[in-house]
């Protein structure tokens, strides 16, 4: 995959878009949407098999096809085309275009502490961004391309 593509995918902080529920182009919405059309009408079906069956878990289907329907229809088309829809007080995408750095371990400030980040997602973007110094984006994105990123 050329570096555009791979930008494409990765953004500035160096997590991975394309396997983000929300990104338009990404794995998770491409197989909600082909999950959504398999089960066609099922809704009708899920009421009778909870009484046919003594399921108890089909009773819950309504509350599965919403969140089927959310994840499949997420659009988001990454981070280098529009804000997060998830980390609304991401600061990376900003200061990074300002600063023309296309990841932040390429910033004379990595790692900084202004990210705008949680506990939880500084330790991630600290950890990845030491892994593409020393390995190189093209092998980075390699090694963690088909990896699921939750
Ligand atoms: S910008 Fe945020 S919401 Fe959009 S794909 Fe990337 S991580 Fe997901
Ligand atoms: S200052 Fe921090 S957030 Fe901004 S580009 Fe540098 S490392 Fe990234």
């Amino acid at each position: 995959m050329n570096k555009d593509a791979i930008d494409a995918r990765l953004a500035p902080c160096g997590l991975h878009c394309g396997k983000c529920f929300a990104f338009a182009d990404g794995e998770i919405r491409r197989l909600s949407r082909e999950l959504r059309t398999a089960l066609g009408g099922f809704d009708i079906y899920a009421k009778r098999f909870a009484g046919m069956l003594e399921e108890p878990l089909f009773e819950k289907y309504p509350d599965f096809e919403r969140f089927l329907d959310y994840l499949a229809s997420n659009a988001c088309g990454g981070c280098r085309k529009e804000p997060c829809r998830l980390f609304r007080g991401c600061k990376v995408r900003s200061c990074s275009s300002r600063r023309g750095v296309d990841y932040c371990f390429r910033c004379d400030e990595f790692p900084c502490t202004h990210t705008g980040f949680d506990e939880h997602l500084y330790r991630r973007f600290v950890a990845i961004n030491h892994r593409m110094r020393e390995e190189g984006v093209e092998r980075y994105y390699d090694e963690i391309k088909d990896l699921p990123r939750y």
